[in-house]
């Protein structure tokens, strides 16, 4: 994968998809802002709602433990899988053990995160998405490019051409005279998913939140096709990101506040589906939970960097991320995009690649994430942690020396004097002019002008404004 600029780049010439872009953020934003401010006490909440989300995090391996024991208790299997590989191979073997040759999905970002529906085909199991916009993007052979609108870069006369041609593949076909009505839209989906869950023996999902002490699962939707795979089916298996437990059922309460508000706009979700191990005769007789770490405790282990880990993935901070609105997802190159993607990725996969020790840099630093973000994850602070990793690790070297070269010049008044001198001769030479490229800045000038360095310095002004000997010396130094 390139490093962001050179995707964000070809993205930007992609007209329709800014524009579909530009309208589907711009619309969940207003009716976020609306539904947020009817919260007198909304700021109490995000406080509470981080408190409880570090509380876990502090404590991880103390609540793992009693969400396994609380699980078992009620009936549910626990695996534990340190990584991607293992956790694909224990689903498929799940699989596998009941005979099956296809699955039926919850839309989970712990599954995208680590390839599951690659590693069951290439087991020979069909892993059908059944949230709308997903299945919009498996059945496009695309990538999701949103944490909650997977689809978001797609128009309606685009998903009805993607249903047209690709639906009979692999199921029940789109009517012959389907339009792009959004009803005619949803009514294929649903046909065409309905055949699907009424066979599936088995499903897959995520969980949004595991309860320590009571051993329960939530998962929130919108179109009711997850409480379909999480009750029809006989097995269900659970796909959960460590960082997903929460302490106490009373923090569930904090939440399910939070969550609907800042994901969709909306005072709550839908659907709202817990389960808590097996009940005779009552959904899925055999419950699977596999608690994925892949990466997390390495996030864990930076006092700062684990902030990252209170995410609820409501995707607030892509909708007024001016950088997102404008690059889509796919520039990102990971199922985690927008800014919470920007420090979750290098984290979670070290800034050894382009496009990690690039993801640092994809923000303009402007705050508008921390000020959306339910659980309030500084995402400023840690973009510019991450930036300061990436350059002690060698990268960004032109910055590296420019930085090291300002520290010479600064900690020596008659450097910084000889150094001001200099710029105030450039800048009267440039005068007005405006620099937009230097030779050996390229990177840097590709994607901004240079600022015209001023005529005279501070000193150099106050000494004119003030000539009445009080004024400070251009040569007296830095104090
Ligand atoms: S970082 Fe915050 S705003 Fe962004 S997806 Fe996660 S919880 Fe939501």
């Amino acid at each position: 994968m390139p490093a962001f600029p050179a995707s964000a780049r070809s993205a930007l010439a992609k007209t329709q998809q800014r524009a579909n872009l530009r309208g589907a953020t711009h619309t969940i934003r207003a009716k976020r802002a609306q539904v947020v401010a009817e919260v007198p006490e909304w700021e109490a909440l995000r406080v509470a709602g981080a408190d409880a989300k570090d509380e876990a995090l502090t404590h991880l391996a103390d609540y793992l433990e009693q969400l396994e024991e609380s699980l078992t208790a009620r009936g549910a299997a626990v695996h534990w899988a340190r990584d991607a590989e293992e956790a694909n191979r224990i689903v498929v073997d799940l699989v596998r053990a009941k005979g099956v040759d296809e699955v039926v999905k919850v839309k989970s970002m712990a599954t995208q995160e680590i390839e599951l529906n690659e590693a069951l085909e290439a087991a020979g199991i069909g892993a059908w998405e059944t949230d709308l916009a997903e299945l919009i993007v498996q059945l496009g052979h695309d990538r999701p490019s949103h944490i909650l609108v997977p689809a978001i870069h797609k128009n309606r006369s685009e998903i009805r051409d993607i249903f047209t041609s690709e639906m009979g593949k692999v199921g029940r076909p789109a009517p012959d005279d389907l339009t792009d009505e959004p009803a005619r839209l949803a009514e294929a989906a649903r046909l065409h998913l309905r055949e699907k869950f009424l066979r599936a023996k088995v499903a897959v999902s995520g969980a949004n939140f595991a309860v320590a002490d009571t051993g329960t699962l939530v998962v929130v939707e919108s179109e009711g096709n997850g409480r379909m795979c999480l009750t029809l089916p006989e097995t269900l298996i659970s796909v959960v990101g460590i960082e997903k437990v929460l302490p106490t059922w009373g923090d569930l309460g904090v939440m399910l506040q939070l969550l609907p508000r800042s994901s969709t706009g909306e005072r709550m979700n839908p659907y709202t589906t817990m389960w808590t191990g097996v009940h005779d005769d009552d959904g899925p007789q055999e419950v699977h939970v596999v608690l994925v770490d892949n990466g997390r405790s390495h996030v864990l282990a930076d006092p700062v960097g684990r902030q990252a880990l209170r995410c609820i993935r409501c995707s607030a901070c892509l909708n007024v991320c001016p950088v997102y609105e404008r690059t889509g997802g796919h520039a990102y190159g990971s199922v985690y995009p927008g800014p919470i993607g920007a420090v979750l990725n290098p984290q979670l996969r070290g800034t050894t690649s382009e496009i990690d020790a690039s993801l640092p840099y994809a923000s303009s630093l402007c705050g508008a994430c921390f000020d959306a973000c339910p659980v309030r994850i500084d995402i400023p602070e840690l973009l510019v942690q991450l930036r300061g990793t990436v350059v002690e690790q060698g990268g960004h070297r032109a910055e590296s020396a420019a930085m090291r070269a300002a520290a010479w010049v600064l900690s020596d008044p008659k450097r910084l004097a000889i150094a001001q001198r200099g710029a105030t001769l450039a800048g009267r030479i440039v005068g007005d002019r405006t620099v937009r490229r230097v030779p050996g800045l390229g990177g840097w000038t590709d994607a901004r002008d240079l600022p015209t360095p001023p005529t005279e310095t501070f000193r150099q002004w106050w000494a004119r404004e003030h000539a009445d000997g009080h004024a400070g010396d251009e040569q007296g130094g830095g104090r």
